[in-house]
């Protein structure tokens, strides 16, 4: 007997070169147009103070976060360049944000008071982006409310309280590229810009794509894109394309390392439930994640793992640490990598299968990942 070294339980290799090449890629398509990474939820499951610091390497002229704690945490590990957040509720830092020269997003009266509120607190104005609901129907200024909106952010203009510096919406379905509500939403979208702009509102930044418009609709890229998935090489969903087509590099990926291997007789019921029994005498190997690591647990039966150089599926039940794959006659070693999830190159599943497998989106599949993952940086 004798000690095996694994490297770890599991880790998520992200490749921060792949990052910075997607952001160019971005950015070549947007010719013209700034560029917002968007880093909220620690950037997709990837890190958001590395991403973030990436992006900017690779051009990213913004960064954007939901939360403002997510962007004041940026701001508190030394980011420095045009930073917005969106998503607010009353009593939120706005004062902070406001010392912090973070443009905050305002889609209601209620919103522009406390703004007011914050600035004189701060003593400075504050940098606020305004945002309408194009047909969302989520966050966003209603369009018969814009009037009212813009009269009460140029009169706190006009108080030197703060200064527009950007008008915004978001896409219900840029990812099904042909949808009606993409125009529909084009238009009220421009025609709450001229409304503003003839009220004398002068944004520095009119925006509204994210990845899957910004990547299948130049018409949308105004001043200003807003990329999220893309840059972290996955693809905003199968209509848009794989990530190979549009020319971007999957950033994450999942591994981890088999924490048993062993022979069982035909007939062996395998984790939770006995969904799976074994059709004959074979190898189970263990692999040591499960839904505590933000496996989901709809991969039951259906998730893909690359061991040994093949497709395996996860039999029986995901559980909270770890879940079995059936090797078959294969043989493998205690300590041995199952790749869950990477950019395919080595054969290994994408985030794109595990989204099919398990009735998601690719996009939840790597911001799931959970903190007891260690991220390694390459
Ligand atoms: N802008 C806003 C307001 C968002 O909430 C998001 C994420 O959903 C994005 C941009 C980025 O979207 P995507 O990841 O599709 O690029």
């Amino acid at each position: 007997i004798r000690a095996r070294e694994t490297p770890m339980r599991a880790r998520a290799l992200v490749d921060l070169a792949a990052l910075r090449a997607n952001v160019r890629t971005l950015k070549a398509r947007a010719a013209g147009a700034q560029l917002m990474a968007v880093v909220k939820a620690n950037a997709y499951g990837h890190g958001a103070v590395q991403c973030a610091r990436a992006a900017r390497e690779a051009g990213a002229e913004w960064v954007g976060t939901a939360t403002p704690d997510e962007a004041l945490a940026l701001r508190a590990a030394g980011d420095r360049g045009r930073l917005m957040c969106w998503l607010w509720t009353p009593g939120g830092p706005w004062r902070e944000a406001v010392e912090a020269d973070v443009d905050v997003t305002v889609s209601g009266l209620w919103a522009l008071a406390e703004v007011a509120e914050a600035v004189r607190a701060a003593g400075r104005p504050a940098r606020v982006q305004l945002k309408i609901d194009t047909g969302l129907g989520r966050n966003g200024c209603q369009p018969d409310d814009w009037p009212e909106l813009i009269a009460a952010a140029r009169e706190a203009e006009e108080a030197g309280l703060l200064k527009v510096t950007g008008i915004w919406s978001h896409f219900a379905c840029a990812d099904e590229p042909g949808h009606p509500s993409i125009q529909a939403q084009l238009r009220v979208f421009r025609d709450a810009v001229a409304y503003a702009e003839r009220q004398g509102v002068e944004p520095e930044v009119r925006h509204i794509a994210n990845s899957p418009a910004t990547l299948t609709l130049p018409e949308t890229h105004f001043d200003l894109v807003r990329t999220g998935i893309a840059m972290y090489g996955v693809s905003p969903s199968p209509e848009v394309g794989t990530p190979q087509e549009l020319g971007l590099k999957p950033v994450m990926t999942l591994s981890a390392y088999l924490a048993s291997v062993k022979r069982v007789p035909g007939g062996h019921g395998v984790s939770y439930g006995h969904h799976y029994i074994t059709p004959g005498p074979t190898t189970l190997a263990l692999v040591p994640v499960g839904y505590a690591d933000g496996i989901p647990r709809a991969g039951s039966g259906t998730g893909p793992v690359l061991v040994g150089g093949k497709w395996r599926t996860v039999a029986g039940r995901v559980a909270m640490d770890q879940f079995v794959v059936d090797l078959g006659g294969d043989a493998a070693q205690v300590g041995e990598e199952a790749v869950l999830f990477g950019p395919g190159d080595r054969g290994e599943p994408t985030a794109e299968d595990w989204a099919r497998a398990t009735g998601t989106i690719a996009y939840e599949v790597v911001t799931r990942i959970s903190n007891r993952v260690p991220r390694v940086y390459v």
